[in-house]
C-alpha cells in the first residue's frame, strides 16, 4: 500500500493536535483530519491541570499559555469548601483557567511548527483496516469521497467518534446527568474569583470567564430538566444561578444558549489491530473536576512518542500495549473519580446538603484526605504500573530538577528523548553510546543517591541506587526502553 502519510489523525480537538504534534515532531509524517472548516472558535473546558501543563512544559509551550490564563491556587468546590492547590509539588501549583479555544491555538501552532499537515474541511466517514495499513474514506466539501493510506490511524474524533463506531468498538455506559444550561454571557459585576461555583443540592452554578469580557455559566437545576431540544432562556439560567451562587452578577446579552447531557462510558480497549482511540473517542464524563481535556491531552502524550517508536522501528517488543495498559487503568479511575464529584457536586438532595459541605469541608482540610484529592485532580499523582520488585520510584511522575548544565529537566524534555539522570558522576559520561538518538545523558545539578531513565512523557521508566547500579544494568535497561542501540534509521528529533 503506499500511504499518503504514516499516520492519519482524525479530529483536531486537544489530543489530536497534541499526538500530531508529538509524531511529527519524532519525524512521523502526520496528516491530521478534521471536518470543522478552520480551528474552533468553542469552548467547553476552561480548567488546564498541573500534570496537563508540565507535559505542555515538556514541549515547550506551556509558559505562553499559562500567558494567557489566570492561575487560581485553589479549585472552590463550593462556597463553603476549597481546595488549596498553591502546595502542589509542581512548577504549575495552581490550576489554569483558560477557554478551550486558547489551548486548542497553542497546540494547533505548535503541531504547524513541527510539520503535521492540518487538513480543515476534512470529514472521514469510514475506515477499512488491511494487514499492512488503514485506508480512511474522506469527505470534503461536498466532493466525492476520496480514499486516504496510512500505516496507522488515530481517532480523536471525540464523544461521537466516527474511527470508534468504524471498528466496531463498544463504548458502554449510562448518562449521568440531564439538560444541563450552558450559556455565554457578559456580566455587569466581575465575580470575585475567575472561576466560581456553588450548588445548594437542588441548584448548580459555574461562572467562568472567556478573558474578553465574556462569561460561560453552567446551571443546572435538579427539579427542572426539560427536554434538551426545548431552547434556553437567560431568564431561567439567571434563575437558577441567583439561586445556586445568590447573585446572577447581572447577566445579559447571550451571545450563545444551549443545553447539553453527560454520559459516563469508556471503550474497553484503546487500540484495535493498527488503529488507537485517544480522548474523549475513548472514555467521557461529566464535566465535574474538570477532566476530559486534561485527560484527553496526557493519554496523546503517552501515545505520541510509543507510536513514533514503532513506526521508526526501534520500539521493543509490547511498548505499544503499554498505552492500553496504562492509560486505560487511568481514565477508568478519571470516571470514577467524576461521578463522584458529581454526585457531591450536583447531586445532594437538599436535605443532605449540610453533610455534603462538611464532608466536603474534610476533603480540603485534612492534609492528608487534601493532598490525595489535590493530586488526583491536578494530576501530580497519576503513575503507571510498575513491575514486582522495581525501584519505588518505577512508573512515577518525574519531577522537574535543575540539570548541571543549567536546563531544568523538563525543558531537557523537549527535545522528545529519554533522559539517563542521575546525579553528577553516578554514571559513565558514555553510558547511552549507540542510543543518542533516542537517550540524552542529563546530570541533575546536585548529588543523588538514585539514578533514573525518564521517559519522554515525564514518567520514570526505571531507577536503581546509583550505587550498586552496574554498566551492564543500565544497558539492559536502555534495551528493554528503547530496543537495540544504533538502528540504521536513527536520526535525532526534537519537539
Ligand atoms: C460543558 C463542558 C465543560 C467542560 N469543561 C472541562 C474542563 O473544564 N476541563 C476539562 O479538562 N475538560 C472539560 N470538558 C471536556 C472537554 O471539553 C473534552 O474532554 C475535550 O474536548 C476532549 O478533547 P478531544 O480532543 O478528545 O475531543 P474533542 O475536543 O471533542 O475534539 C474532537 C474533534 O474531532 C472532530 N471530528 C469529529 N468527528 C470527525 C470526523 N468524522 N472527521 C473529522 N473530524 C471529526 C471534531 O470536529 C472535533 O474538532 C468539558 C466538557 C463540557 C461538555
Amino acid at each position: 500500500m503506499i500511504f499518503d502519510a504514516d499516520v492519519i489523525v482524525v479530529g483536531a480537538g486537544p489530543a489530536g493536535l497534541l499526538v500530531a504534534g508529538d509524531l511529527a515532531s519524532a519525524g512521523v509524517s502526520c496528516a491530521l483530519l478534521e471536518r470543522r472548516p478552520d480551528r474552533s472558535g468553542l469552548t467547553r473546558a476552561f480548567t488546564v491541570h498541573a500534570r496537563t501543563l508540565e507535559e505542555l512544559d515538556a514541549r515547550g509551550v506551556a509558559d505562553e499559555l499559562v500567558a494567557l490564563g489566570t492561575p487560581l491556587p485553589e479549585l472552590r468546590l463550593f462556597t463553603s469548601a476549597a481546595l488549596d492547590l498553591s502546595r502542589l509539588p509542581s512548577r504549575f501549583p495552581y490550576l489554569l483557567v483558560t477557554p478551550q479555544y486558547q489551548t486548542e491555538r497553542v497546540l494547533e501552532e505548535r503541531a504547524t511548527r513541527m510539520g503535521a499537515d492540518i487538513r480543515y474541511g476534512h470529514e472521514v466517514a469510514g475506515l477499512t483496516q488491511h494487514p499492512d495499513g488503514v485506508e480512511v474514506r474522506v469527505r470534503q466539501d461536498g466532493n466525492p469521497d476520496r480514499v486516504l493510506r496510512a500505516g496507522w490511524l488515530v481517532g480523536t474524533d471525540g464523544m461521537h467518534s466516527t474511527v470508534r463506531q468504524a471498528v466496531g468498538m463498544p463504548f458502554p455506559g449510562r448518562p449521568v446527568v440531564h439538560s444541563v444550561m450552558l450559556a455565554e454571557v457578559r456580566l455587569t459585576q466581575a465575580p470575585p474569583s475567575a472561576l466560581t461555583v456553588d450548588s445548594t443540592g437542588d441548584a448548580f452554578a459555574l461562572v467562568a470567564p472567556f478573558g474578553d469580557g465574556w462569561y460561560r455559566v453552567i446551571a443546572w437545576h435538579r427539579r427542572d430538566e426539560p427536554s434538551e431540544d426545548i431552547p434556553v432562556s437567560l431568564d431561567e439560567v439567571s434563575a437558577v444561578t441567583r439561586q445556586a451562587i445568590g447573585t446572577d452578577y447581572g447577566m445579559h446579552d447571550p451571545r450563545w444558549l444551549s443545553r447539553f447531557h453527560s454520559d459516563e462510558r469508556q471503550v474497553p480497549r484503546y487500540r484495535d489491530g493498527l488503529v488507537l482511540l485517544a480522548g474523549d473517542a475513548a472514555h467521557v464524563h461529566s464535566p465535574a473536576g474538570g477532566q476530559g481535556m486534561n485527560t484527553s491531552i496526557q493519554d496523546s502524550a503517552n501515545l505520541g512518542w510509543k507510536l513514533a517508536a514503532t513506526i521508526k522501528g526501534w520500539a521493543p517488543p509490547g511498548l505499544l500495549d503499554t498505552y492500553q495498559d496504562e492509560r486505560h487503568v487511568v481514565g477508568r479511575q478519571v470516571l470514577r473519580n467524576s461521578g463522584a464529584l458529581l454526585q457531591i457536586a450536583l447531586k445532594p438532595p437538599p436535605a443532605l446538603v449540610g453533610a455534603r459541605n462538611l464532608l466536603a469541608q474534610a476533603m480540603t482540610r485534612i492534609p492528608f484526605l487534601a493532598k490525595r484529592l489535590a493530586g488526583a485532580i491536578s494530576g501530580v499523582s497519576i503513575s503507571y504500573p510498575a513491575p514486582p520488585g522495581a525501584h519505588p520510584l518505577t512508573g512515577k511522575r518525574v519531577a522537574d530538577l535543575p540539570l548541571a548544565d543549567g536546563r531544568r529537566l523538563y525543558e531537557a524534555l523537549r527535545g522528545g528523548r529519554f533522559l539517563l539522570s542521575g546525579g553528577p558522576g553516578t554514571f559513565p559520561a558514555d553510558a547511552a553510546t549507540g542510543y543518542l538518538d533516542r537517550v540524552e545523558a542529563a546530570p541533575i545539578a546536585r548529588a543523588s543517591t538514585t539514578l533514573a531513565l525518564i521517559r519522554p512523557d515525564a514518567y520514570i521508566a526505571w531507577a536503581a541506587a546509583a550505587s550498586t547500579v552496574t554498566a551492564p544494568q543500565i544497558r539492559d535497561c536502555l534495551a528493554h526502553w528503547c530496543g537495540s542501540p544504533a538502528h540504521p534509521a536513527a536520526h535525532t528529533v526534537g519537539r
